[in-house]
């Protein structure tokens, strides 16, 4: 039987067919509905998904305003303002609040719903049939190897690695809970394959404001939370880079666009990156000054370039001497911030010693990011 979602399902799990659909419908019209009153209110509250997304502490709402049709078209509308925003990372910070959203409304939504509540199983059912939409072979227990493999590949937690799972035929068993979080990786990654989309540049110009302020909140927002630079909590391949620099060797272009894009990330401003450059054998200072600032998007190109993730930095040949820490994440920055978050957390147990108080340990849900 074909799976039709009702009008409920759509608006909690935009990424489906139907829901794509409708972003069709949308796009053919986005500039004439942008000029409407409707449209007003419906980019406005793209630019608070979006602000959503790039907030620290996410909360989702069970009760979705207004209609399942204008909840879709500001879905499809936050995904268009952050392509013509084009910053990886914020597009990053979108589609993972995304995944996060639906997931919360697969985990919770047996708890309020009065439909699903009256059958048990039901909800399984909507599970499945999420999940066939979504392109993955899933049943209630298991799912086939290939695509398990492939799903879990960008996940870090060693209950997921093939040798702690029972294979069976061809098949990986699953728990109910682990299917939710499958669906969750799947959701994310369709979601980042498709961004960002190619936007007409008049779709760009009547977005502008509010792209702009997004992205300035976007900046503000990451120096305050990388706050003040501390170089011991650098990833391994970031001093890597920065010791091969002070012998004076000369970085590949991958290497210098990572320890560029890292640096910049963190607030250290372009001067002082092109200042790090000076060791370098053969340092120019205006082709240096010229590279650095059409990395970090100063130089006239509005692109600024995100830090490469762990698996681009491996494919570079730039994850070197990773450490413990490493296991835990997949991205140089989220290894920076757990880092010195650590090294806060160790600079207080003396006082907090001292005071006799014990303190619960909270595990930080950012941190597999
Ligand atoms: S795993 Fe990531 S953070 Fe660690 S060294 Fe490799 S690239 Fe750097």
């Amino acid at each position: 039987m074909v799976y039709v979602p009702s009008a409920k399902e759509s608006a909690h799990f935009p990424v489906l067919k139907r829901a794509q659909d409708h972003v069709r419908i949308r796009f053919t019209a986005l500039e004439s509905l942008l000029k409407d009153p409707k449209g007003e209110i419906l980019a406005a509250r793209a630019a608070d998904r979006i602000q959503e997304a790039i907030s620290p502490r996410k909360v989702f709402n069970p009760t979705v305003p207004g209609s399942a049709e204008d909840e879709i078209a500001v879905y499809a509308l936050s995904r268009i303002m952050a392509s013509c925003i084009n910053d990886r990372q914020l597009i990053d910070r979108l589609t993972r609040y995304e995944s996060d959203r639906a997931y919360y409304f697969l985990v919770n939504e047996e708890e309020w719903n009065q439909n699903y509540k009256q059958e048990d199983g039901e909800y399984s059912r909507l599970c499945i049939a999420l999940a066939g939409e979504l392109g993955i072979r899933i049943t209630q227990d298991r799912m086939p190897l290939v695509d398990y493999v492939e799903l879990v590949a960008p996940l870090h937690e060693d209950r997921f690695r093939l040798v702690n799972r029972r294979l069976d035929k061809g098949s990986v068993e699953i728990r109910k809970d682990e299917r939710y979080e499958l669906l969750r990786e799947r959701i994310r990654l369709l979601l980042r394959r498709d961004l960002p989309h190619k936007v007409p540049s008049s779709i760009c110009e009547r977005l502008a404001p509010r792209a702009t302020q997004l992205k300035r909140a976007y900046q503000d927002q990451m120096v305050q939370q990388f706050g003040e630079i501390q170089e011991h909590a650098f990833p391994p391949c970031i001093h890597a880079l920065i010791t091969a620099l002070a012998a004076g060797t000369n970085l590949t272009h991958a290497g210098r666009f990572g320890l560029t894009t890292f640096i910049h990330a963190i607030g250290m401003d372009t001067r002082a990156i092109a200042e790090l450059y000076g060791r370098s054998p053969d340092f120019d200072a205006e082709k240096t000054m010229y590279q650095v600032e059409h990395i970090t998007g100063r130089g006239g190109s509005s692109t600024e370039y995100s830090t490469p993730a762990c698996a681009a930095m491996r494919t570079t040949g730039l994850c070197l001497n990773r450490d413990a820490l490493c296991e835990r994440v997949n991205h140089p920055l989220s290894y920076y911030k757990v880092k010195k978050r650590e090294a806060k957390k160790e600079a207080r147990k003396p006082e907090e010693k001292g005071s006799g108080e014990k303190r619960p340990v909270k595990k930080n849900p950012e941190e597999r990011t």
